[in-house]
């Protein structure tokens, strides 16, 4: 068994929007719920790995999501349902991301740094966590539910903050 187990990828972990609650906002783009958890951060603050990780995508929705960042775990993880799965977790409204797709990260180690671009009436990291499977063309959404095939990480965070080994 591979239990999921997420560092906190930023300092004080506080809460400004909880996954799932349903709101207006989130029809236009297409689900009913938060579709992920608003951490509160600092204009600028250092956002860290929360696990060993590839990143994916790198990106921009001035109009959604913002500046953001996709990272794919490096393991497979086992859930209480019985899935197995990897787990992608998209992080937005970021002000600066310091990697590109292919870079690899540790826990702990700073790829981002906290904003509020696209849609953010203040700073903040969104993060939207999913669990995937490799397909024929990447990697496919396991769960199929109205906060965009999302779940909620709260059962996960270690309540250990991300820091490098070193
Ligand atoms: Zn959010």
């Amino acid at each position: 068994m591979n239990t999921l187990s997420l560092f906190y990828p930023v300092a004080p972990h506080v809460v400004t929007r909880p996954w799932g609650v349903a709101d207006e906002l989130y029809k236009e783009f297409g689900f009913k719920k938060h579709n992920g958890v608003d951490l509160a951060l600092g204009e600028g603050q250092e956002i860290r790995a929360p696990f060993d990780c590839t990143v994916t995508l790198v990106g921009n929705q001035p109009k959604g999501s913002g500046l953001f960042v996709c990272l794919l775990s490096t393991a497979t993880y086992d859930f209480p349902d019985g899935v197995r799965a990897r787990v992608e977790l998209s992080c937005m409204h970021l002000s600066r991301v310091s990697v590109t797709p292919g870079t690899r990260l540790g826990v702990g180690m700073v790829f981002a740094y906290g904003g509020h671009t696209g849609r953010a009436t203040g700073p903040h990291v969104h993060i939207a966590p999913k669990r995937v499977r490799r397909g024929l063309i990447g990697y496919r959404d396991i769960d199929r539910n109205d906060a965009n095939n999302t779940f909620d990480p709260e059962p996960y965070w270690n309540q250990e903050y991300a820091r490098t080994a070193s």
